[in-house]
């Protein structure tokens, strides 16, 4: 990761060593979902615990697992981590915002959405210089997605 400003580097490293919020969760009720990102090799498995329905139901717990490079598995560690305790509303807004902090196009930002802190996520801008690993470092919120999905799908 040579290119990657120090400070941000440590935190990605801090959080591939010593990964928050990572095993399993019974499912059902938790919704899982697994993501594979075949370029570098990454896989995500992810459990997610939603308390309530719609837009303003909330993520009371999440875990991971998987292998992979230091940036796909540190930043699921950093995703668990700013998502837990947040309404799927917010989840959404960070999602976007996160996507667009790595230069992916084609979102649409809404109203608020500049607003929204990304915490240790910010560590992983650097990543936007290296093309090839965007895919690394968005596998989770992708997988991420695909559960809320599910748990769209399924409310009521
Ligand atoms: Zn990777």
């Amino acid at each position: 990761m040579a290119g990657l400003d120090d400070l941000y580097r440590e935190i990605i490293l801090d959080h591939y060593r010593t990964p928050r919020n990572r095993g399993e969760l019974e499912s059902p009720p938790a919704f899982e979902s697994r993501g594979h990102n075949p370029l570098c090799g990454d896989e995500v498995t992810l459990y997610l615990l939603v308390d309530g329905q719609g837009d303003d139901a909330v993520v009371s717990d999440i875990k991971i697992g998987g292998q992979g490079c230091s940036i796909s598995q540190s930043s699921g560690s950093m995703m668990t981590q700013a998502v837990i305790g947040k309404t799927v509303k917010e989840v959404q807004a960070m999602l976007r915002r996160f996507k667009t902090l790595m230069g992916i196009e084609g979102i649409e930002p809404q109203q608020g959405d500049d607003d929204i802190a990304l915490g240790d996520l910010e560590a992983l801008q650097g990543v936007v210089k290296f093309p090839v690993r965007i895919k690394c470092a968005v596998l989770s919120w992708n997988t991420l997605a695909q559960a809320l999905d599910q748990a769209a799908s399924t409310g009521d």
